[in-house]
């Protein structure tokens, strides 16, 4: 068995399951090995169900008398059954997990953990967890939890990790310097603990591996970047100085100096290679806009790339008009431009200095002439390819300076670590006299009480005084759905969340009078764009979209956004989706519709007490580990799964243990599982 072969070899995957795994990025045996356990359930010394007390129980027994029904009120899909053991029965409840029909057999023993309460005025065991008694087998009581892909559930991981058992010993070792066994023995426990001790050292050491590997992908980026050669910018004081006092506000002190950062970088013959990060609205086109210009100075051609058309004009429609007035010639290149063939001749042969476009840039006969700056903005919506194909485009030899931005604020604890090979500069200040979005957690039974009429209040407003559109009646409104048509659904079944489409027909017949229209990932990017259009123009009232409008659009008129669902979103996603409201000088809200079933979680009740993405980052790091953070930032990146980057002490033996590696490279060549290993991790940590 090798590591890198198709999940396929392992006992008991066959090519449907193969199929799923994939969707979620099991491919390999490594990644099946390292598909870890996100929990252990503790089914040592269940209780008899005849002495069960109302709490947290575990008890062993077999069910019958399953059965699935719909709840009346909103969809809920409820499955009941029965327990028993020698001692007495008792009824279990599930919501929203269909699946629990078919997962048991009415003659197989199974253990059951989960809060025993009073629920519609009846004791019940409720929404458990479940194993096979003969799955855990010599397992002792302590059992793994996966998180569910797909029709994949956590059993039918446990179930398939036991059929590999006898594959652990295969598992070679990855680290120089470390006890022969070390990685396998560690990879086993956290699959097959045998007593809660050995979890914790064991999931500490593939820990300390990860960031190893990570952490020396990051230096080996650097080494190989520092490798490449770029045009030197000079620093022009006094022709940026005039620039700036001819802005319409002052800049502020995160611009400055991020601007400044940037300059000294350019100053250097080896490329830059620097992201910008700023949480939404920090004015982060304006340090792009003026690093153009420094590069305009020098005779260097810059290209900004924008994920979207209507993305692409804004910054267009705002920097060019600076721009020009200094000399700098200025285009816009979409699908949507008309004469491309006649632009792109101007770019080649370099009489326009600055060129702002899509995806449209990217195409082979979109040649420059002395491409000596890249922009990136939201660099995480483009992939590594699209990202290259923009950096090859400057002269043979030489690469051009990289200036990458997100509003995915990165946690400072992050910053040291990971990205500590990486130039990071960060805009942590506002522009003056922004006022913070007020936010509220609203359950859905609310929304004809209490959401209708804020809509209705809001929409009879004065228009924003900083909104430009010509047909504005009064301010306007985002609602935010979780689209049928989009991916990420998550694992909620698609009738228990309403669509873009059903919603925005239940508004139009609630808002008669106004427009209420909508948008969505599967439409064609010129009817995106158009409808976007209308908005900012004010011809749309109620915009009714996916998170596509996710991405930093900027329209000061909207002043309200209703995001539903709001649980299933992430932390950084839901702040993000807040930025596009606040933009203007009213107030503006964000009303997050839950169920209602449930305590609001914490991501929300945290969003709702905070406007500051830096502080929101720090928080979903805590809660959800990095993985996710990187899954935001970096377009299909694989994820950190163990490593913990608050554990500052295992990250300072790692980058130890790193450096005296890297004292020998010409070592690196005999660890072949390793240097394979930090390819994928190169490509997280390098910005090109
Ligand atoms: P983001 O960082 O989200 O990309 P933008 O660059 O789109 O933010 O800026 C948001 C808005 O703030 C724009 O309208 C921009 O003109 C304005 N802006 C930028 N810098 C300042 C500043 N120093 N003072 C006031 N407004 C600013
Ligand atoms: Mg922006």
């Amino acid at each position: 068995m090798n590591l890198s072969d198709s999940v396929e070899v392992l006992a008991g995957i066959g090519e449907k399951t193969a199929e799923t795994l994939k969707k979620y990025g099991i491919r390999t045996v490594r990644d099946f090995l390292y598909n870890l356990p996100r929990d252990y359930e503790n089914f040592a010394s269940p209780t008899s169900i005849s002495e069960m007390r109302p709490g947290k129980v575990v008890i062993k027994g077999k069910i019958d008398s399953l059965s699935s029904r719909r709840a009346r009120r909103r969809n809920l899909s409820v499955t009941e059954g029965v327990i028993r053991d020698s001692t007495g029965a008792v009824k279990v409840v599930w919501f929203n997990q269909g699946y629990r029909l078919k997962q048991f057999s009415p003659e197989k023993e199974y253990y059951f953990t989960g809060n025993y309460e009073l629920k519609n005025g009846r004791y019940s065991l409720i929404s458990p967890s479940a194993a096979e008694v003969a799955d855990i087998g010599t397992r002792t009581g302590l059992v793994p939890v996966y998180v569910a892909h797909g029709r994949l559930k956590s059993h039918d991981f446990r179930r398939l990790i036991n059929k590999s058992r006898d594959k652990f010993n295969q598992i070679p070792d990855l680290l120089p310097s470390v006890a022969k066994g070390t990685r396998k023995k560690a990879l086993f426990y956290v699959h097959f603990p045998n007593s809660l001790k050995v979890i914790t050292p064991a999931r500490e050491y593939l820990a300390y591996e990860e960031l190893f590997e990570l952490i020396l992908a990051a230096k080996l980026n650097r080494q190989e970047n520092e490798k490449l050669k770029a045009t030197p910018v000079p620093f022009n004081k006094d022709k940026i100085k005039e620039f700036v006092a001819s802005l319409p506000f002052k800049l502020t002190n995160a611009q400055r100096l991020a601007a400044w950062e940037i300059f000294q970088n350019m100053e250097h013959p080896t490329p830059m290679n620097r992201l910008l990060q700023g949480d939404v609205g920090s004015g982060k086109t304006m340090v792009a806009g003026m690093a153009a210009y420094e590069v305009f100075l020098s005779g260097g051609q810059i290209a900004m790339l924008a994920p979207t058309a209507i993305l692409a004009s804004q910054h267009y429609e705002g920097l060019s008009r600076l721009l020009e007035l200094f000399g700098v010639k200025t285009a816009l290149l979409t699908g949507a431009t008309k004469h491309k063939v006649e632009l792109k001749k101007q770019i080649k042969n370099g009489e326009i200095n600055l060129v702002i476009g899509t995806h449209a840039l990217l195409t082979d006969d979109t040649e420059f002439n002395n491409l000596t700056l890249a922009i990136i903005d939201e660099q995480h919506r483009f992939g590594v390819a699209q990202r290259q194909k923009l950096l090859l485009k400057s002269p043979e030899g030489l690469a051009p300076h990289l200036l990458a931005m997100t509003a995915t604020p990165i946690p400072r604890s992050l910053q040291l670590t990971v990205f500590g090979d990486l130039d990071v500069s960060i805009l942590d200040e506002m522009p003056a006299g922004r006022q913070p979005v007020k936010t509220k957690i609203l359950k859905e039974i609310e929304i004809e009480e209490k959401l209708y009429p804020e809509i209705r209040r809001v929409l009879s407003l004065k228009p924003d005084s900083k909104g430009k559109g010509h047909k504005m009646h009064g301010q306007q409104v985002y609602w935010i759905c979780k689209a049928i048509e989009e991916g990420s659904m998550g694992d909620a079944p698609v009738s228990e969340v309403t669509s873009v489409k059903k919603r925005t027909k239940r508004l139009q017949e609630v808002f008669p009078d106004r427009k209420v229209e909508f948008l969505h990932g599967k439409m064609k990017p010129v009817e995106k764009d158009e409808i976007m259009e209308r908005f900012a123009e004010g011809e749309i009232d109620i915009l009714v979209s996916t998170t596509v409008v996710e991405v930093g659009v900027d329209v000061p008129n909207a002043t309200l956004m209703v995001i539903e669902n709001a649980e299933s979103y992430g932390l950084a996603q839901l702040h993000q989706l807040r930025g596009r409201v606040g933009r203007g000088s009213s107030t503006s809200y964000c009303y997050l519709l839950t169920s209602g079933d449930t305590w609001p979680t914490k991501r929300l009740l945290e969003l709702e007490k905070s406007n500051d993405g830096f502080y929101l980052s720090e928080v979903d790091l805590k809660m959800r580990g990095p993985g996710e953070i990187y899954g935001a930032l970096q377009h299909g990146a694989l994820d950190l799964r163990i490593a913990s980057l608050t554990d500052t002490k295992l990250i300072s033996k790692a980058q130890k243990d790193v450096a005296e590696f890297l004292k020998k490279p010409e070592d690196m060549v005999k660890y072949k599982e390793l240097m394979s290993g930090i390819t994928k991790y190169q490509q997280i940590t390098t910005l090109n």
